[in-house]
């Protein structure tokens, strides 16, 4: 709650202006930065997270849900060992890419639309552009990943990490375990910035925000593996 100084009513958090007086709350946030929001929200995520949900527009936040897809659709091709399939990176590529776009923002609706009735359950504040929000920044370690950690993976272990024909980890066993190791802690972070700005953004109890975003979390992965059988990329368990 935000007290007014000239007339003392009390206001919305995420108010600009006062309910009762008019009077000037706080700065309004028109539209996000990507790369200063994006740093923010490594940096100091609450306060980060308090401007996502005090902007007006919500920028950039369906490339990062692009990001995501595009990560997922590698991280597919990579587990369900999809690179028998293609001829070569240069096919895989283009099509994990592609396929990761549309599948970022077809789960942007879907996963943000789960998460926000979730929310709205535990008793959350925000509304559904403010969920976009917090959900889409929260995405920024996956950017991070896709633009540093991707390219290494690719350079060392090529196709390879797509065929696993030898298994990449038979091949160089630390760079495998080192990398891997990379995108769990790149999740776990993710992960945590998804909680991080529920609390904030929904004013949720840190308890309720992990329900919220692990809930979210299960049933989002519970639909890839559903699609995954409907599309025959997984033929036996
Ligand atoms: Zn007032």
């Amino acid at each position: 709650m935000i007290k007014c100084t000239v007339c003392l009513a009390e206001n919305d958090d995420f108010s600009t202006t006062c309910i009762r007086c008019k009077a000037f709350l706080q700065d309004r946030v028109p539209n996000l930065n990507l790369f200063e929001t994006s740093w923010q929200v490594i940096e100091s995520p609450s306060k980060a997270f308090r401007k996502i949900a005090l902007a007006e527009h919500k920028n950039y936040v369906l490339f990062l849900f692009s990001v995501l897809g595009v990560s997922l659709a590698f991280t597919a091709f990579w587990y369900l060992r999809l690179g028998t399939r293609f001829e070569s990176l240069l096919d895989l590529i283009p099509a994990a890419v592609g396929i990761g776009v549309i599948l970022g923002l077809v789960s942007a609706f879907i996963v943000t639309g789960v998460y926000h009735l979730l929310a709205k359950t535990m008793g959350g504040m925000m509304g559904f552009r403010g969920s976009l929000g917090v959900l889409g920044y929260s995405m920024t370690p996956v950017a991070f990943s896709l633009a540093l950690i991707l390219p290494i993976e690719l350079l060392t272990f090529g196709m390879y990490l797509f065929t696993g024909n030898p298994h990449p980890y038979v091949m160089k066993p630390v760079s495998y375990v080192l990398l891997l190791g990379f995108d769990a802690l790149i999740a776990a972070w993710t992960l945590a910035l998804a909680v991080a700005g529920t609390k904030v953004g929904h004013r949720l109890s840190i308890l309720k925000s992990m329900i919220v975003v692990f809930v979210t979390l299960g049933l989002f992965m519970g639909g890839m593996v559903f699609a995954a059988f409907q599309f025959r990329l997984i033929d036996h368990v």
